[in-house]
C-alpha cells in the first residue's frame, strides 16, 4: 500500500491510518520519544484525548493521533511507538521508522526522559538524521529535578543544532513552550540545523560513495545519507518500505545495487560484515555520552539509590515472589471486603425498584408476559450484573492502576521472568499477563510489546488463562457461599482473599504450562533474550487514577456486561417460557447437555449458561439463577444465603461449586477476546487454538476432580 492522498487527508506508513485533517491548513506533528517517558501524557495534555497511560514500557503499540488549536492554528498530532531506536529490529520501531520516514509530518517532538537523557538521545540522534524539523522535549524535569540532575538545555540545543524545550507534561510545564517552538519551525521562522552524526572513517568513506547515488536514484524523497547508511547495513525492511511508500524497487536497481556493493567493499576493507552494526550503533552511543557529559549533570546519587534499595526487596530472589502473592492477596482481600457493603446496599435499592416496576406494570394492566420478559428478564439480571459487578470492579480497577502507575508491574515481569524463561516464553508475557486481569481482549493488544511472533503468539494464546475482571465477582460469590460461609468478619474474607489467590495462581501455572507445551510442539524456539527495563517509581497521581480508572475501565466493562445482560436476560426468559410437549425450551436444553456437564461435575444448566456467556463472562451466574429460578423462587437475588439455598436445592455440592470455578477460570475466551485475537494474529486457525485449549484444559481439569471426588466417595 502506497501513500495515498484522500479527500481527508494522507494515508501514512502506519498501513491503516488516515490522518484525520479538519481542516486543510492542520499540520501534522509527529509525537516520537523512548518507551514509557510520557509521551502519552503530553499527547493527552494536548489534544484532550485518552491515550492509555502507565508506568511501564511498551504501552503505545500503534498510531493514534488527536487534533489541538494553538495558537488558533491546528495541529494533529501522532502518537507513534515507543522505541529506542528506528533500527527497525520490531514491528514498533518499523511502524515508527516508516511514519517519519513516509508520513510526511511537518514537525517531529521526540519526548525525552530528563532522568536518563543519554539513552534517549539515542533516538533522537537517529530521528535527527531522517528529519531536521525535530522539537526535542525534555520531559519529566520534575523527576530530574527531585534526583538533583541538572540539565543545560541551552547546551543541548546547541550540541543537537535543533529547538530544545524542558517539561512536565504531567503538570502541562512547558508544553506551551513546546509548541511555539514545533509552530516557528514549521512556519520556518525558526531553522534547524542539526550537526549529523560523524561514523569511524570508512563507513564515512563509504557514506560518501553512496549517499549521491541515492539521492539520484530516489529522487531526493528520502534523506539520502540516512538511506545510504541503512543500505549500507543491509537493512531489508527499508528496501521492503522504500517500495512499499515510494514505490521504488531498490533490489531492482542495478546502478544502486553496484553502488551499494561498491560501498559495502570499501568498508569490509577495515570493518567485518558481521560488525558493521554495531559500528554504526556505537558512533550514535558515542555522540549520545559526548553530548550528555557536555549537559547533563548529576548532584547527588541517593535518589536512584532509594529505588534500588527497594527493587533489592520487591524483586530478590527470595523476597519477590512471596511479597507479589501477599499484594495480590492484600488487594484481593480489599476488593471483597469493600464490596460486600456497598453489592448490598445496591442490590437492595435496585431490588426495591424492581417491586415498583412490578407495581407499575399491575396498575397499567400490561399483560403478564410483558411484565415477565421486561421485569423478571432483562430489568433482574441487569439488576444483578450492576449491584455485583460494579462494586469489586470500582474497587480493583483503580488499586490496580495505582500499581501500574507507581512502576510496580515491570517488577512482576522481572520476578516471574526465569519462569518464563524455563517455560521458553517471553518474560514480558507476564505485562501481558497482568493487563489480562483486567481485561483479556486488552492484554492480547498489549502482547505486540513481544517483539518475536512465536513468543507473541505463545502470549496471546494463553492470555484468557488469568482470570478477567469480568469473572472475579462470580467466583467471589462461590467462594463465599461455598467455601467460606457469609457470616462477615475478618477471617472469613481473608480467607475468601487466599482461595481467589490460590485460584490465580493455578491460572499462572496453566499459563507457564501451556506456553511450555505449545513451544516444545506448535511453536518450537528457544527464548529471545531481552533486557527488561524497571523504570523508576513514580508517585501516582492518585485521583486522577481513580477517576481514569472508574471511567475508563469499570464503567466500559460494566457497559459492555449490560449491554450483554439485557438481552441475555431477556433470551432466558423466553427459553424459560416457551414449552415445547409440556416442558420449557430451557429445561429441554439444559437436559440436553445435563449428562456431560454432569460427566465434568456441574450440570446441563450450568455448561449452558457458559455457553449463553459467551459474548460476557459476566453474566453466567445471573443465567444460572434464572434458570433455577423458573422452578422456584427467591425474594433477594443478591442475598448469598438465599441464593446458596435455591443452588442447594438443584442439586449444588461442594464439587458442583469447585467445578464452576475451575471452569470459569479455564473454558473459552468471551466474544471480544476472541474478535480480538483474530484481529492481532489474522488467522482463523490461531483463534481457533486459542478458543480450544483453555477449554481442553478447562474440561479435563473438571472431569479429573470430578471423578477423584466421586472415587474416594466424597461426594
Ligand atoms: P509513554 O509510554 O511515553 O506514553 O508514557 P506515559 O505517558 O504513559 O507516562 C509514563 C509514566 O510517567 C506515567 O506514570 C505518567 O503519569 C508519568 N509521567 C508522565 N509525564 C510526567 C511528568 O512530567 N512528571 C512526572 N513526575 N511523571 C510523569
Amino acid at each position: 500500500m502506497g501513500l495515498t492522498a484522500t479527500s481527508t487527508g494522507r494515508r501514512a506508513a502506519d498501513s491503516g491510518l488516515v490522518i484525520q485533517r479538519e481542516s486543510p491548513d492542520d499540520r501534522v506533528i509527529a509525537l516520537a520519544g523512548n518507551p514509557n517517558v510520557g509521551k502519552s501524557t503530553v499527547f493527552n495534555a494536548l489534544t484532550g484525548l485518552n491515550q492509555h497511560t502507565g508506568n511501564w514500557p511498551g504501552k503505545t503499540v500503534s498510531n493514534a493521533q488527536g487534533r489541538c488549536v494553538h495558537k488558533e492554528r491546528g495541529y494533529i498530532l501522532v502518537d507513534i511507538p515507543g522505541t529506542y531506536s528506528l533500527l527497525a529490529h520490531s514491528a514498533e520501531e518499523e511502524v515508527a521508522r516508516d511514519f517519519l520516514c513516509f508520513g510526511g509530518p511537518d514537525a517531529v517532538i521526540v519526548v525525552c526522559d530528563a532522568t536518563c537523557l543519554e539513552r534517549n538521545l539515542n533516538l533522537v540522534l537517529q530521528t535527527l538524521e531522517i528529519t531536521s524539523r525535530v522539537v526535542v522535549c525534555v520531559n519529566l524535569m520534575d523527576e530530574a529535578e527531585k534526583k538533583h540532575i541538572r540539565l543545560d538545555l541551552k547546551r543541548l540545543e546547541r550540541h543537537l543544532g535543533v529547538p530544545v524545550v524542558g517539561a512536565s507534561a504531567r503538570s502541562s510545564r512547558g508544553l506551551s513552550d513546546m509548541m511555539d517552538r514545533a509552530a516557528a519551525l514549521i512556519a520556518e521562522e525558526e531553522v534547524s540545523s542539526p550537526a549529523a552524526v560523524r561514523y569511524a572513517p570508512p563507513i564515512e568513506e563509504a557514506l560518501a560513495l553512496l549517499e549521491p547515488v541515492v539521492r539520484e536514484r530516489t529522487g531526493g524523497r528520502i534523506n539520502a545519507r540516512w538511506a545510504a547508511l541503512r543500505l549500507l547495513d543491509a537493512d531489508d525492511s527499508l528496501i521492503a518500505s522504500l517500495s512499499r511508500f515510494l514505490g521504488f524497487d531498490a533490489a531492482a536497481d542495478s546502478t544502486l545495487r553496484a553502488a551499494v556493493e561498491q560501498a559495502r567493499e570499501r568498508v569490509a576493507r577495515e570493518i567485518p560484515p558481521g560488525e558493521l552494526t554495531d559500528a554504526i550503533v556505537s558512533g550514535v552511543v558515542r555522540r549520545a555520552e559526548e553530548i550528555c557529559l557536555d549537559s547533563v549533570f548529576t548532584d547527588d546519587i541517593r535518589y536512584s539509590l532509594r529505588d534500588r534499595k527497594i527493587d533489592h526487596v520487591l524483586t530478590s530472589k527470595r523476597t519477590g515472589i512471596p511479597l507479589m502473592l501477599l499484594l495480590l492477596a492484600g488487594i484481593l482481600w480489599l476488593t471483597i471486603t469493600g464490596a460486600n457493603y456497598p453489592s448490598q446496599l445496591l442490590s437492595g435499592l435496585l431490588f426495591r425498584v424492581q417491586d415498583g416496576l412490578t407495581a407499575l406494570f399491575h396498575w397499567l394492566g400490561a399483560p403478564e408476559w410483558l411484565h415477565g420478559a421486561l421485569v423478571l428478564g432483562v430489568y433482574r439480571v441487569l439488576a444483578w450484573v450492576v449491584s455485583v459487578m460494579l462494586p469489586p470492579m470500582a474497587i480493583f480497577f483503580p488499586l490496580f492502576t495505582l500499581l501500574e502507575d507507581l512502576g510496580y508491574l515491570p517488577r512482576v515481569a522481572f520476578n516471574l521472568d526465569r519462569y518464563f524463561q524455563r517455560a521458553r516464553a517471553c518474560g514480558k508475557q507476564a505485562l501481558t499477563m497482568c493487563m489480562g486481569f483486567g481485561c483479556n481482549a486488552a492484554g492480547i493488544v498489549g502482547c505486540r510489546i513481544i517483539d518475536s511472533p512465536r513468543e507473541r503468539l505463545i502470549a496471546i494464546l494463553t492470555n484468557s488463562f488469568v482470570p478477567c475482571n469480568g469473572r472475579f465477582p462470580a467466583m467471589i460469590a462461590i467462594i463465599t457461599m461455598f467455601f467460606v460461609g457469609t457470616q462477615p468478619g475478618l477471617l472469613p474474607s481473608a480467607a475468601s482473599a487466599l482461595l481467589l489467590t490460590g485460584i490465580i495462581l493455578l491460572g499462572i501455572l496453566a499459563t507457564l504450562l501451556v506456553s511450555r507445551l505449545l513451544s516444545g510442539t506448535l511453536l518450537k524456539g528457544v527464548p529471545s533474550s531481552f533486557t527488561l527495563e524497571l523504570p523508576p517509581y513514580r508517585r501516582p497521581q492518585i485521583g486522577r487514577v481513580i477517576v481514569r480508572s472508574i471511567l475508563d475501565r469499570t464503567l466500559f466493562v460494566l457497559g459492555r456486561a449490560a449491554a450483554v445482560a439485557a438481552p441475555a436476560g431477556l433470551i432466558i426468559w423466553i427459553m424459560a417460557n416457551i414449552t415445547v410437549g409440556g416442558s420449557s425450551l430451557l429445561s429441554l436444553c439444559a437436559g440436553f447437555l445435563d449428562p456431560f456437564g454432569r460427566l465434568l461435575g456441574m450440570d446441563g444448566v450450568i455448561l449452558m449458561a457458559f455457553i449463553l456467556g459467551f459474548p460476557a463472562n459476566e453474566i453466567v451466574i445471573p443465567i444460572i439463577i434464572m434458570a433455577y429460578m423458573a422452578t422456584g423462587t427467591i425474594t433477594d437475588m443478591s442475598n448469598l444465603n438465599e441464593l446458596r439455598s435455591l443452588l442447594e436445592a438443584n442439586g449444588w455440592t461442594w464439587l458442583t461449586a469447585a467445578c464452576t470455578m475451575l471452569f470459569s477460570l479455564l473454558h473459552w475466551p468471551c466474544s471480544t477476546t476472541c474478535l480480538t485475537i483474530h484481529k492481532e494474529t489474522g488467522s482463523v486457525k490461531w483463534t481457533a487454538l486459542s478458543f480450544l485449549l483453555p477449554t481442553a484444559a478447562g474440561m479435563a481439569c473438571c472431569l479429573l476432580l470430578a471423578s477423584a471426588a466421586r472415587l474416594l466417595g466424597l461426594v
